[in-house]
């Protein structure tokens, strides 16, 4: 603990969706509203601070992969030695292994520097909705802060006028009371400017689902405590002088990507699935011969996909709010408010439209945070509709929250949910998610065909539970399943057409790829889509093999488990994979199907981690006498978390080893990268597959 108090604090923050950015930001902003001087960065752009002098800092950080700091973080997490820090703040998702492990890593290392905490650190829950722990973590920061960090105005602070409302709002008894109670707490927003009718019904082919919610609990509440905050307002509109329109582009310049954007050209596609099975699953190639040598890439290797938001729900969004679609295509530029810094996906949004930040800016499909209803919240002029979004966003409410986000409501649902909110665009562009790439696997080897990309995927399409019933697309993959005519031929069918798809490579720095050393045998293990990279695997050994052939070479065995539902329905890759076996590239080709009759009676294999049970003795001699590599891929939540189990089974059986060393034995494997995992996270509402057709994915998405 500091003696003399800082006369500032820094706030970092390590983002891959952008949560962790929007949290960091909101903090940084109430501090100054506070009094406190505050600034913000991206970890990665630590030097811009000397961390040796300074005496406070706040970090927001969240995970990607199974537990791995952000992109933005990794260069702070090779510096980190000369850090001095107070406290932390994490976001993370229950359903990885390692929960909140960038935070966990974070924390050790900054004490072992000789930071010391000023606060406790939060641990915040995406599975359990992050503002359960953000929005009291922030809450009871201000205290602690002050304690430790010069505050320069104390006594004439405006807590509401800052948090942009109350934290506590009555609303006794009767609905009359409520209103009346709520005009005391007059909003500071005024709702858009750009409405021309004069009643709040909304047109009626505006496409909107409303959410289905009970709010008879409130006529039993005197009191709504613990509201979230409403969101810091950064962005601004600036319009130019003369009208110019921005064409349609297929990807706006004011999105940045790792890697630069290119325009690859839809090929072909496949259905790998039978139109029986419970899901379709898309084979698909794309042509990049055009840009030869810009695009290198090994198995392993995953590309993202920048689709627009769906048309039809952009437009209506635009008509929800009253913005006439001309104005909407008009040339404009995203600037901040005064005081504030816009998020990082806004930054280079200088020459671009309102349409343009619908379709590719912001996320209009994900499930929505407390904060947008909060803002809405401040922007319905009916007053029983604003008491019942404060409700959705008060302690009060949580079961009504919950029960908002299992209907998964686009912001269109939200709209026409709440026909009297109709919040500026630019109030959107501050509360919204920015929108993501979707990332797939490559499927082919670069020595097989370096010009063109296959990649493979689920098409999102299922309904909510019941009673709502709702049908939901996924955004990318409806896209690229419309684009190639909704195709359900198990044969490879040209696309006649010019269809650009705007790409990018992602940077592999995993060591998610086939090993140079043919030597190694590789035990790959990856049911579903999971299954993706390791064609490409096995087509990478086998001209590695033919390129060796002639010398006197050993070659490692590949072993690949994979899990299917039932084989004649969604064997996905079985024509390829099954060559494989017959080449002899592929040493063993175990399936397990789940819903096959007896499936996981009787010791019937159902999963992939039982066929590992079952091999367990020849999975130990590959791992003990010829140094196998293990490769998992599919879902970090079940999946990934029962393999690793069926993994420590196996050492603890075959290898007379104490469970605790096996596990050692394996986090020094995964440390060693000799065993190596590609996993992401599906299915953030939990959705029964025995009667919906796919599964809403969550970050990142393949
Ligand atoms: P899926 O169709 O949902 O499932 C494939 C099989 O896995 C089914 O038989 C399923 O059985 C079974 N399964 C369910 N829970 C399991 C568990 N806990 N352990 C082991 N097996 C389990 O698979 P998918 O949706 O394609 O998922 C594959 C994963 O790979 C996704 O997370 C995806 O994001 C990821 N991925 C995709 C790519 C790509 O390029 N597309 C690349 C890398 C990773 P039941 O349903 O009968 O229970």
């Amino acid at each position: 603990m500091a003696t003399e108090k800082s006369s500032r604090l820094v706030v970092f923050y390590a983002s891959q969706t952008g949560n962790a950015e929007w949290i960091a930001k909101n903090v940084h902003q109430e501090a100054l509203k506070r009094g406190f001087s505050s600034e913000c960065f991206v970890l990665d752009e630590h030097d811009q601070v000397d961390l040796s002098k300074e005496k406070l800092l706040i970090f927001v950080v969240s995970n990607t992969g199974d537990g791995d700091p952000p992109d933005n973080a990794t260069k702070f997490f090779r510096f980190l030695r000369k850090n001095k820090s107070k406290t932390f703040l994490s976001l993370g998702d229950t359903n990885y292994s390692n929960f909140n492990n960038t935070a966990k890593r974070l924390e050790k290392k900054l004490l072992e520097l000789g930071a010391s905490p000023f606060y406790g650190k939060g641990l915040a829950d995406d599975a359990a909705g992050l503002e359960t722990v953000v929005d009291p973590w922030i809450e009871n920061l201000w205290t602690a802060l002050a304690d430790v960090c010069v505050q320069v105005r104390k006594d004439d602070i405006d807590v509401e006028e800052i948090t942009g409302s109350v934290k506590t709002l009555s609303v006794a008894g009767t609905t009359q009371i409520a209103q009346e109670s709520l005009e005391i707490h007059a909003t500071n927003g005024k709702s858009n400017d750009n409405s021309d009718l004069k009643n709040h019904d909304l047109p009626r082919d505006l496409r909107g689902n409303k959410v289905v919610l009970d709010f008879s609990e409130l006529d039993e509440t005197s009191q709504l405590t613990a509201l979230s905050r409403v969101p810091v307002a950064c962005c601004r509109i600036v319009k130019l002088e003369k009208e110019n329109f921005i064409p349609w582009s297929s990807f706006p310049s004011f999105i940045v990507t790792p890697t630069p954007i290119i325009n690859s050209r839809l090929d072909s596609v496949r259905c790998l699935t039978q139109p029986d099975s419970i899901r379709k699953t898309l084979h698909m190639e794309l042509e990049i011969k055009e840009h030869g040598k810009e695009i290198v890439f090994s198995p392993g290797d995953a590309f993202g996909i920048l689709a627009p938001n769906d048309e039809v729900l952009v437009k209506d969004v635009l008509v929800a709010l009253r913005i006439d679609e001309n104005e909407a295509k008009q040339e404009i530029s995203i600037e901040p408010v005064e005081g504030s810094e816009l998020p990082t996906h806004l930054k280079q949004a200088k020459s671009t439209s309102v349409i343009e930040l619908l379709r590719y800016a912001v996320d209009l499909t994900s499930l929505p945070r407390k904060a947008l209803l909060r803002m809405m919240a401040e922007y319905a002029s009916d007053k029983l509709e604003k008491r019942n979004l404060l409700f959705l966003c008060s302690k009060q409410g949580a079961q009504q929250f919950n029960r908002l986000r299992e209907q998964v409501p686009t912001v269109l649902d939200l709209l026409a949910t709440f026909p009297s909110c109709k919040p500026p665009i630019e109030r959107l562009l501050d509360t919204l998610p920015p929108h993501r790439p979707r990332y797939y696997s490559i499927v082919n080897s670069p020595l097989s065909n370096s010009n063109t990309l296959h990649f493979a995927f689920n098409v999102i399409d299922y309904h909510t539970p019941d009673p709502y019933n709702v049908r939901k697309l996924g955004v990318c993959t409806s896209w690229l399943n419309k684009l190639s005519g909704d195709t359900t031929k198990q044969m490879r069918t040209l696309i006649s057409q010019k269809i650009d798809i705007p790409i990018f490579i992602e940077m592999n720095t995993r060591g998610f790829t086939v090993p140079p050393d043919i030597s190694k045998p590789l035990i790959m293990i990856g049911p579903g889509t999971g299954v993706a990279p390791f064609v490409g695997f096995l087509q990478h050994r086998e001209f590695q093999i033919k390129d060796l052939l002639k010398r006197d070479v050993i070659i490692g065995e590949m072993w690949l488990f994979y899990g299917c539902r039932e084989k004649e329905k969604d064997f996905l890759y079985r024509q390829e994979l099954e060559g494989f076996l017959e080449r002899g590239i592929l040493k063993k080709l175990l399936v397990a199907e789940s819903r096959a009759p007896g499936a996981g009676l009787g010791g019937n294999p159902k999963y992939v981690q039982d066929l590992l049970r079952s091999f367990g003795r020849e999975i130990y001699e590959l791992l003990s006498r010829r140094e196998a590599m293990i490769f998992v891929c599919g879902d970090a939540k079940g999946m990934a978390k029962d393999v690793n189990e069926s993994l420590t089974e196996v050492l603890v059986e075959h290898g007379q080893m104490e469970r605790s060393d096996a596990s050692k034995l394996l986090t020094r494997w995964l440390e060693e990268k000799r065993y190596l995992r590609d996993l992401t996270l599906d299915g953030s509402m939990s959705v029964n597959l025995q009667h919906v057709p796919s599964i809403q994915p969550s970050s990142p998405i393949r």
